[in-house]
């Protein structure tokens, strides 16, 4: 990776790349970055991606940005951003325990979302149908075209140019159709070739986050009740050790105490089944841990099926509760008619984005509007596209 002979950098590095396993991810064995760049003074590759992240702008929008509930619906939530900030804590105690990249993992789970759109999933699904006609649109590749292209804050570079080992953690799935156009990193997904075991654990420990503080938010804000929980596997069994011990702790601190324990269970769960197999395959390197039939980082059969019920159970009862889908049906409207009066007339996009309007359509026609028009959309935060509907579409909105 280009690095500086005998400087600060390196020696930091190489204490911290000193414990690695052999099978994870090291400055040693990176594929570097598009664009070539003297190494950092004082920090590692891996730090300086996650510091790229955190001083973009699509990271800063995470905090007015939502997966289920609607960004005003109260201040307790979480938002993407504290999502994103769950995520890199449970990442990096994995990482740390199974001897791997943990500078790698945080900048990924940083990362991992910067391509949502506004309201979380019916945001993502309202603009994938309006773009159906026009390449589609993903979140994990938009996550991808942010840090890639979209963040133009360095002078000799477009994007973020992080390391090719972040990148290959945010872009977590890709159609075969697009992982075409991308080159070395949709390779993968053509080969059906794994990515690192940085990048494996980063998604499971999106996943136990998201399910455990759907538990949390969902019960806080009303949607889903203890009594339904009480089916569900998971959270059974913490709960009633903490009812046998603490008999008079009161619902809020009961409901911390059991998501507590279920983050723990999981995370335990997924660094032990996880070692054993990691022991038992002993993947040489990182392009060893690349060309498995699958998955290194996983989760034990018993925990895994108990996960699918508390997911099972969660989009039942919490995704689709009446209020959810109200919510949701109502921001694919707002984000399908923005669309709508944005294709219409490209004119009503702010001034910044006409010179691209007329690049990309004199390259890809409807299809090179539709991507600037997605794009402005994509960044949007939930109160942005809100304002920006009242202002457009509202004969009596704001100015
Ligand atoms: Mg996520």
């Amino acid at each position: 990776m280009g690095r500086g002979q005998g400087n600060k950098s390196e020696s930091l590095s190489q204490h911290a790349e000193g414990r690695l396993a052999g099978y994870a991810v090291s400055e040693a064995c990176s594929r570097g970055r598009l664009h070539k760049e003297p190494s950092p003074t004082y920090r590692g590759e891996f730090q300086r991606d996650r510091d790229r992240v955190i001083h973009c702008a699509a990271f800063r929008r995470l905090v007015y940005k939502t997966q289920v509930f609607v960004n005003h619906e109260g201040d307790l939530f979480r938002t993407r951003l504290t999502h994103s900030l769950e995520v890199a804590q449970i990442a990096r105690s994995i990482a740390r325990s199974l001897r791997l990249n943990e500078d790698l993992a945080e900048a990924i789970a940083l990362a991992h979302d910067l391509g949502h759109t506004p309201f979380g999933h019916a945001g993502q699904d309202a603009l994938n149908a309006c773009m159906a006609s026009y390449g589609g649109f993903e979140h994990n590749l938009q996550s991808l075209r942010v840090v890639d292209e979209l963040e133009l804050k360095y002078a000799e570079f477009p994007g973020l140019n992080l390391t090719f080992e972040t990148r290959e953690g945010i872009l977590k799935h890709c159609s075969t159709k697009h992982a075409r156009k991308l080159g070395e990193i949709g390779r993968r997904f053509i080969d059906r070739h794994q990515p690192s075991l940085e990048a494996q654990l980063t998604n499971l420990a999106d996943e136990i986050a998201y399910n455990n503080h759907d538990v949390d938010d969902g019960l806080r804000a009303g949607l889903i009740t203890i009594e339904q929980l009480r089916d569900i596997t998971l959270f059974q069994e913490p709960y009633e050790a903490i009812k046998r011990r603490f008999a008079q702790l009161d619902g809020r601190r009961t409901v911390h105490e059991v998501v507590r324990r279920m983050i723990n269970r999981l995370v335990v769960d997924l660094v032990e089944t996880s070692r054993s197999r990691l022991e038992l395959v002993a993947p040489a390197d990182v392009e060893a841990v690349r060309t498995q039939p699958g998955p290194l980082i996983t989760f034990s059969d018993e925990v895994r099926n108990a996960n699918d019920q508390l997911k099972d159970f969660l989009r039942t009862a919490l995704y689709r509760h009446f209020r959810v889908h109200r919510m949701s049906a109502k921001a694919k409207r707002v984000v399908e008619e923005l669309f709508g009066a944005f294709m219409d007339d490209p004119r009503l996009l702010p001034t910044e984005h006409h010179q691209k309007v007329a690049l990309l359509e004199q390259e890809r026609g409807q299809a090179g509007r539709a991507r600037v028009v997605a794009d402005y959309i994509a960044g949007m935060t939930d109160r942005y596209a809100l304002t920006e509907h009242d202002r457009i579409l509202n004969p009596h909105g704001v100015s």
